[in-house]
């Protein structure tokens, strides 16, 4: 737990938010300001900043996030229509929570900037 990291305070239950599922490792949430009809945070309970910190050791808490993402998607009816799955890493990616989180969108087309 890192203090003043609002990922932390979620995943605490600290503050409320509003939960769609959590287990030992993980918690996810609705995002405040949703950019899609679904847009969850799948967020690991560790803090860590962001992707660029995990290494070899955590391939099977990374594992565990994509396979739960999947079954989110699937609880939440996404999968035929089908889902987005992001993680912002750092500045260029426009990452604004210090605390590694993966977005779940679905529920509209999405558009893709590639640039
Ligand atoms: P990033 O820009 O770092 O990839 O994504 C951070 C996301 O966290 C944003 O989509 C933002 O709306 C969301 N967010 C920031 N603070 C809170 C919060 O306190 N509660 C919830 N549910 N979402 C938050
Ligand atoms: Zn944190």
């Amino acid at each position: 737990m890192a203090e003043d990291c609002i990922f932390c305070k979620i995943a605490n239950h600290q503050i409320p938010s509003d939960f769609v599922y959590e287990d030992d490792l993980v918690v996810a949430f609705r995002d405040l300001s949703p950019v899609a009809p679904t847009h969850i945070l799948i967020v690991p309970k560790e803090h860590k900043l962001n992707l660029s910190e995990y290494g070899k050791e955590d391939e099977q808490l990374l594992g565990h996030i994509l396979t739960t993402t999947a079954h989110i998607a699937r609880e939440l009816g996404l999968e035929e229509s089908g889902y987005r799955v992001i993680t912002n890493t750092g500045p260029d990616a426009g990452q604004s929570v210090m605390h590694t989180h993966f977005h779940l969108l679905g529920g509209r087309k999405l558009n893709f900037d590639k640039q």
